[in-house]
């Protein structure tokens, strides 16, 4: 590809200097042709420089080419960054935080206001280039980045209201104090299947309560990462701030390797999958730093006797199909009452029939490609072992013959809850359909008997059951949804999930804690020195 790539250039060249009339220019990117140029709007260029400490760089690493998933084609290229690239970057971000850690937080709160304006007037744009360069449909490009806008605005109340707390002091004249200070520097990692909205989350959040961010994005998505990190440098930069605040290395495991390992770093952010989140988080607990680790979920949905089918079907839908089944919350197993199990089988594989596949910037297209070829070979995988194990394929099942990296969406019958296949996340449009034999307690326990806790929904109008899930002894996942599906979680509540998900929460409630630092503070402000408990010390 790339001796291909010289070789066109070298004969472009040749063919102006020769004076060939009006020979048309060979184009090797994407954002080269006139219908991609929207792309430039963002700031993007056919070579990029994949590295900010503060200035762009075009990082010493190497040279990769960003691929759209629906048709395999170069988009642009990115000069992503080396260990050495993130130190000079580890050592900026410090040195701004100096700066912007003395900034009052009510103005920090400004800046961030400022970015969520200006992601708003980008909003269209980057969800496009989501859709160009993840595969996921437009809209929900979209969704993502208002995402991003919403935590900016959660984020700019936060910043008038950061709490501390005031205690009764035991001791006359004392004041018992709670004061919260920012960490430092938070590292960030993220995962390719929302590459804007789940930093979104942590630097929103993070700039707020005072501390400068690194972002290592996936290695796959860099062309959304940096036209969302030059919104933010802009912001910066008109402010007089230190852009470095916001920096940024594109750069593979090495450099996501190095940052948990790094003590430099005040709190690592990892989003991903539970075996790498599993080696990040040791190597952060190694050296005792702070993590919030929102790792994969393997979700289910419940379906009692008395569900409504209409909501059943379409929360399954999208939960199960939206995003070609590459979301952390999709919906992987659908555990239905024996009594409605084969009304809510029907239904579902008509619907899965009906969703309109296609290039995922086309308007009224529900469903696109993979986000890559691996994701294609781990689909095929999947679908073989479901047919070795006994499943049978209710729809879909094979990989579309078409340009780009697509499959169908595909529902399997027939394996038993707790078959491995069953209970592993594989990170594919697959469905598990289950029938439930039992009543609610056998539910429940289908339920937590996976190895990720994230995301759960129910579906029923008995109350006692609904209390009975969201009690002590229901669902063990971070998210307990009732009547709704698993996917597509507000920004107010606490988004993450228990056990091999990793139980951090980026973002939401009380999420801001962990970007900050508590301290207790006793002031005596008498002429004497009681100590506590009336122990005397004389
Ligand atoms: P991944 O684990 O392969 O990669 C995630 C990030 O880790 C990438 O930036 C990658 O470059 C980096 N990385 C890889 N090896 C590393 C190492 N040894 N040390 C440090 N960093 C390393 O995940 P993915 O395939 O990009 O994303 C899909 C997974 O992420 C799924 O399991 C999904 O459920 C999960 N996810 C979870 C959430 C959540 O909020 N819980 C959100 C999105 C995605």
């Amino acid at each position: 590809m790339r001796i291909l790539s010289l070789y066109k250039s070298h004969f472009t060249k040749l063919a102006s200097r020769r004076n060939f009339h009006r020979t048309a220019p060979v184009l090797n990117l994407l954002i080269e042709k006139p219908e991609f140029s929207w792309l430039k709007d963002l700031g993007l260029e056919s070579d990029n420089k994949g590295v900010f400490d503060g200035q762009w760089k075009a990082g010493s690493g190497q040279v990769v080419e960003s691929i759209c998933p629906s048709n395999n084609e170069p988009i642009a290229r990115i000069s992503t960054g080396t260990i050495s690239d993130y130190n000079q970057a580890v050592n900026n971000a410090k040195e701004a935080w100096q700066v912007w850690s003395e900034v009052p937080a009510p103005q920090r709160g400004e800046i961030v206001r400022q970015i969520g304006h200006a992601l708003r007037e980008k909003l269209q744009l980057l969800g496009k280039l989501e859709a160009l360069e993840v595969g996921k449909i437009a809209l929900e490009g979209v969704g993502e980045v208002q995402e991003f806008i919403d935590i900016c605005d959660y984020a700019v109340g936060l910043s008038r209201m950061l709490p501390g707390q005031v205690f009764p002091s035991e001791r006359p004249g004392h004041a018992l104090l709670e004061t919260w200070n920012p960490v430092g520097l938070v590292g960030v990692i993220t995962a390719f299947n929302f590459p804007i909205a789940v930093y979104g989350w942590n630097a929103a959040i993070a700039l707020t309560c005072g501390n400068s961010v690194l972002w290592k994005p996936a290695t796959t998505v860099n062309l959304s990462t940096i036209a969302v990190n030059k919104i933010m440098v802009d912001v910066l930069e008109s402010n007089n701030l230190p852009p470095a605040v916001c920096s940024l290395v594109c750069g593979g495991a090495d450099v996501g390797e190095a940052l948990a390992n790094d003590s430099r770093v005040d709190l690592v952010s990892f989003t991903g999958s539970t075996p790498v989140g599993r080696k990040v988080g040791t190597t952060v607990q190694n050296r005792f730093g702070r993590k919030i680790l929102e790792l994969g979920g393997n979700n289910a949905v419940i379906v009692m006797d008395d569900a409504d089918l209409d909501l059943v079907v379409v929360g399954t839908l999208f939960g199960s199909v939206g995003t070609q089944g590459q979301r952390c919350t999709t919906t992987r197993r659908l555990i239905v009452h024996e009594k409605v199990y084969d009304q809510v089988l029907e239904r579902l594989k008509k619907a899965y029939k009906q969703v309109r596949i296609g290039d995922p910037l086309e308007d009224g297209i529900l469903y696109g490609p993979m986000h890559s070829k691996a994701g294609v070979d781990l689909y095929k995988k999947t679908v073989a072992e479901a047919r070795a194990l006994g499943g049978t394929i209710e729809v879909g099942g094979e990989v579309i013959d078409r340009p780009g990296n697509y499959v169908e969406p595909t529902i399997v019958t027939g394996l038993a809850h707790d078959s491995p296949l069953v209970l592993r996340e594989s990170f594919v449009p697959v469905l598990f359909v289950l029938k439930l034999k039992g009543g609610i307690d056998e539910a429940i326990q289908w339920n937590n008997e996976v190895e990720q806790g994230l995301s759960s929904a129910i579906f029923t109008k008995n109350l006692g059951d609904v209390f009975k899930w969201m009690g002590p002894k229901g669902s063990d996942c971070g998210l307990v949804n009732v009547n709704i599906g698993t996917s597509g979680a507000e920004i107010g509540g606490a988004f993450g999930g228990e056990k091999a998900t990793g139980g951090g929460r980026e973002s939401g409630s009380e999420a801001w804690k962990q970007y900050m630092k508590r301290s207790t503070c006793t002031i005596n402000y008498s002429k004497d020195l009681p100590l506590a408990q009336g122990i005397k010390f004389e």
